[in-house]
């Protein structure tokens, strides 16, 4: 069978869990964390990182930075993770989703406008695939209306749009390092903050609520309880682990993106014609090879090829009930229709790619693809 998903391993991940254990500080925030924070702020000119223990709380942090309040609303693509609209929700906030566009499952900021009101107080963009929203447009909505703008860039490290690094055009944003992410540290995550005026507030949120941060830097002389906060730091094992991994970026990158250029090459001229849809980019969007998926025609079309796929020992995977529609949420939803966020639940498919991924296998995939579709 080959697997929709392998986690790569650099080889040094042990080596350097040993080093964080006989350090005698496994705790958070020691020598692993900080070289994680300094190797994205400076590749990516983040202004500050802080490693968390997944995107989840990182979206959390988020919610809990803008002082989201019950009744304010958020604006969130249908077409995501839980998490995205989840984080939001247990601060009591109203979500109210939005549409896809019509060639890819990005947030279709053309729609956004309209769902604004006087109790809007954030859109969360998610750059799915890793593929860049709309952030000019997206952006110039929040200048105008005065809305935060928190990119969920769970699945876009190292990626671009117009030369910016994604997750470094909002005041904030959420990066995944859960296994099925580009890098990895099993479960882990990240947040970005763009915008100055969070750096402290999101030190004090990530340590419990206290200024913990500021007291080991000798900043003040004792430290307690001064706002509302969680665990969200990870441990030093964590850290250890991503940091093997991030030392091996540009090789992880360069893999997939050579993995995904083939599926590319040997896939869309034939399927297009059959009415297959493709990822799209928008002008000055870059691609990390984060995923690769086609959209079917038809539910009845996708749910035949995952079967007869698996049939050939190969696991194509679908994912994302459009949040509207769960059960957790759809009483509550406003009524409006979301079609195309419905379209990429029933017809969007996932194929394998992952490091170790080999080139036959891919042949076979790709064989498969031509024959069924
Ligand atoms: C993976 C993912 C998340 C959640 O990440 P965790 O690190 O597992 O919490 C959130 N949003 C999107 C778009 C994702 O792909």
């Amino acid at each position: 069978m080959i697997p929709f998903n392998k986690p790569y391993l650099s080889g040094k991940e042990t080596l350097y869990i040993e080093q964080a254990v006989q350090s005698g500080k496994i705790s958070g925030d020691g020598i692993f964390t900080k070289k994680c924070h300094e190797f994205f702020e400076q590749r990516y000119a983040f202004k500050k990182c802080l490693l968390t223990t997944s995107c989840t709380d990182a979206l959390e942090m988020a919610a809990l930075l803008l002082d989201i309040q019950p009744g304010d609303e958020v604006i969130i693509p249908s077409y995501t993770f839980v998490s995205t609209a989840n984080a939001f929700a247990l601060r009591g906030a109203k979500i109210i989703f939005a549409d896809s566009t019509n060639f890819n499952p990005n947030i279709d900021a053309a729609s956004i406008e309209s769902l604004v009101t006087d109790r809007t107080k954030a859109i969360v963009p998610v750059h799915y695939a890793g593929i860049a929203c709309d952030m000019d447009t997206i952006m110039m909505i929040a200048d105008k209306h005065s809305l935060w703008v928190v990119e969920d860039a769970a699945q876009a490290i190292d990626s671009f749009y117009k030369g910016k690094p994604l997750g470094g055009i909002g005041h904030l944003a959420a990066f995944s390092f859960h296994e099925t992410k580009n890098i990895i540290s099993g479960e882990g995550g990240m947040l970005a903050i763009n915008d100055e005026r969070f750096i402290k507030k999101a030190e004090i949120i990530r340590e419990k609520g206290t200024n913990r941060s500021a007291f080991f830097r000798g900043e003040i002389d004792k430290y307690g309880w001064v706002s509302l906060g969680s665990s969200f730091l990870p441990s030093e094992i964590i850290s250890a682990f991503l940091y093997a991994q991030l030392e091996r970026l540009d090789e992880i990158q360069n893999r997939r993106k050579w993995l995904w250029q083939r599926y590319w090459k040997e896939l869309y001229e034939p399927l297009k014609n059959k009415g297959i849809q493709f990822p799209r980019f928008i002008e000055g969007a870059s691609n990390n090879a984060h995923m690769f998926y086609l959209v079917c025609k038809s539910l009845e079309q996708r749910t035949t090829l995952l079967k007869e796929l698996k049939d050939a020992g190969i696991l194509a995977v679908f994912h994302y009930l459009s949040l509207h529609k769960s059960p957790y949420f759809k009483g509550k939803h406003s009524g409006n229709e979301l079609p195309w966020s419905d379209h990429y639940m029933n017809c969007l498919v996932r194929l394998p790619l992952f490091y170790e991924l080999k080139e036959n296998e891919q042949d076979l995939i790709i064989a498969n693809l031509l024959n069924l579709l």
